[in-house]
Order: C-alpha cells, then structure tokens, then sequence
C-alpha cells in the first residue's frame, strides 16, 4: 500500500476531491481533479473569534459553492473531502487538537463535522504535511521516497516522508522540524512557547521580535526608522542587511546559520533524498537561504547522505494546501486504519483509542 505518483495512485484515475485548507486568517477551498488541476477556488476569511460553529459553517459554505459550480460530470466524481489544517492535529480521528491562533478550534472534529455536512468522507491531516504530499505528487519531490519538507515564513514547520508516506508518529505531531532547540542557554522565543527553537531563532515571527528588541535597545538606526513607521517584520530586517545595516545583517546571518546547522542535523538524522524548502521567507531569500544550508551540509554532515540530498526550493505557492488533498484522500481512502474509527467513536481525548489505532499504521509504515 506505498504510496506512487498520481493518476496510478490508488487506483482512482477518476477521483475528485474536494479541498480545504483552514488557516489562522483564511479559508480556501476548491475541487481537486485527477491530474491537479484546481476548478471553483474560492476563500473567506477565517471567523475566529465567532467560535467553531461559525467556522464549520464558512466551510461548508466554500465546500457547497465549490461543488455547485462544478460541471455535473465532475461534480459526480467528488469521492472524499480533504482538509489542510494548522496544527497539532490528530490525523486519524481527523481532529484539530491545539491551534495557537484559533482557540475555539481546541479538539474541534473538523473532519466529522465536514463528513456530515457534505455527505462525503473527509480526511484531516496538519497543512505542512499535505503540504508534503503535494510536493511529492506533482511538485519538487515528485517520484521521490525519502525527504523531507520544510516552510519557513511566519513559523517554521515541517513533514518527513520515509518510504513514500508521511511520518506521523503515535500521536501525529511526528516532522515538527521548527522546534528543535538550537541553543540551550535561553535564546529568542518560539512561537510554542519554548526558548533557543529553531523556529524563534530564523522564522518570520521570532525575527520580527528580535527585530523590535534590537529596536529598542537602541542598537540599529535603520531598524529604529523602520519601527516610528510601523511593527517591525522579518521583511524590515531583509532589507536592512541589504541597505547595509549591521544588526540586521547579523541578525539574518544568524537565521540562516541556525536554519543551516539544523539541516546538518536532519540530513544526519534522516538521510533524506531531498529537503524542500518552501515558505515566503525563504522564497524572498532565495539562493542565500539555500546555499547556506547547501555549504554547511557538504562540511558538516556525514559523507554519504551529505552527497545524496538536495536541497531545492519548493513547486507550490500558495495552493499546497488545496492540491495536497488530493494525494491525502488517494492515500487514506478505504485504509482501514482511517476508516475503521469511523462509526460511534469518541471525539473527546481518548489516548488508548489512539493509541490503539496507531499501532497498525506504525507497523505498516515499512
Ligand atoms: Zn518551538
């Protein structure tokens, strides 16, 4: 049951899914086809202090447009919903278990609630990972088994595929790549919480803070300029180290130098084929994001993998979410491990049913 490349993908040439990609300020939706391409895209904006029903109405509300806008010979070929969601989730019971952004979403079963609403079956998995399945069905992993997935923009998130499926772990928060912890004496704040991450050192949010700290203390007069006008961004401090100015440019050297010696880390770890690399900020960065990770992976990571993997950019902008689904339902539909939760389950927290149910998918992993 490998996952391969579409249309062979589990054998649903014709299948067409719908999409769904919920985030902290916006909903998109549209139809999936066979061979990737998007009909019917439509987005709202994500109504997060109106609670989850609100929400579960605005995407019901996208999912029906995109439906009835479809060609009735299409539309008679949507077999599944599948749904890109921020995380942590709980993949198998399809819930949102603790989004930073949107609270009312706490252990909300978002997968359940489409599934009734729209008379399909909906698959949920976190958006970095759809995001990976994207990139191996059509994009910058395509045919490829062993890589991993990396977006480094406001945060810093991330997927494994091993062997063609995704890593998820016993309690699907497996690839969260942004949180490891890079220095162990305090260091900037991640947006989890935690100190010294990752994601707080060289991700959009947590230079953006370092950013307006530097601001205060008084130690960068571009940045001081920068911040009368406006809060401070990650963007701000790009353009200071391009205008030549000090604290931005050591403050940029840093976020890549963290984002390379964590490569170093996960190509010893993973002996990856790939590292995708997408996310705004890195796309803004470009060659200087990746070729420092590049250089500092030839000198510093075992030989054999440090030869093998690649590190490229991402295919996808903004529509990983919503092709993502497509190979996430070929994947998942009748898998007995996500469909057999399926009638009278619990939604509430219920480790041993988890538990339970993760077991079989870690044995099949391999
Ligand atoms: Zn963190």
């Amino acid at each position: 049951m490998d996952f391969e490349p579409a249309p062979e993908v589990a054998g649903a040439p014709a299948m067409v899914v719908l999409a769904l990609d919920i985030g902290g300020t916006q909903i998109r939706a549209a139809a999936i086809l066979p061979d990737g391409a998007l009909l019917g895209r439509r987005a709202a904006p994500t109504p997060v202090a109106e609670g989850a029903e609100a929400i579960y109405r605005a995407c019901t509300e996208l999912l029906h447009g995109v439906a009835d806008d479809l060609p009735a010979e299409v539309r008679a070929r949507v077999a599944a919903i599948g749904i890109s969601s921020m995380g942590p989730v709980d993949p198998w019971r399809g819930v949102v278990v603790d989004p930073p952004n949107v609270p009312s979403l706490r252990d909300a079963p978002l997968a359940d609630e489409m599934e009734a609403r729209l008379g399909v079956p909906a698959f949920l998995d976190r958006d970095t990972n759809v995001a990976a399945l994207a990139e191996s069905w059509l994009g910058a992993a395509r045919g490829c088994r062993d890589f991993l997935y990396v977006t480094v923009s406001t945060g810093l998130g991330g997927a494994v595929v091993h062997h063609g499926r995704l890593m998820l772990g016993p309690d699907g928060t497996a690839g969260e790549l942004g949180h490891v912890t890079l220095m162990m004496d305090g260091g900037p704040r991640c947006g989890c919480g935690g100190a010294g991450h990752l994601e707080g050192i060289a991700a959009g949010a947590g230079l953006a803070a370092q950013a307006q700290e530097e601001a205060a203390r008084g130690g960068s007069a571009f940045l001081r300029a920068r911040a009368d006008l406006a809060p401070l961004t990650a963007r701000d401090v790009a353009e200071g180290e391009l205008a030549g100015d000090r604290t931005c440019r050591l403050l940029m050297e840093r976020a890549r130098r963290a984002f390379a010696v964590a490569c170093v880390g996960w190509v010893d770890a993973f002996n990856p084929e790939l590292i995708v690399v997408g996310g705004t900020l890195a796309e803004r960065q470009g060659e200087r994001w990746l070729g420092a990770a590049r250089a500092a992976v030839e000198s510093s990571a075992f030989r054999a993998p440090a030869a093998r993997v690649k590190i490229v950019p991402a295919q996808f902008g903004d529509d990983v979410g919503l092709v993502g689904a497509w190979p996430l339902v070929a994947q998942r539909r009748g898998d007995p491990v996500w469909r057999e939760k399926r009638p009278g389950r619990s939604h509430g927290a219920s480790p041993g049913g988890r538990a339970a149910r993760a077991t079989p998918d870690a044995a099949r992993a391999d």
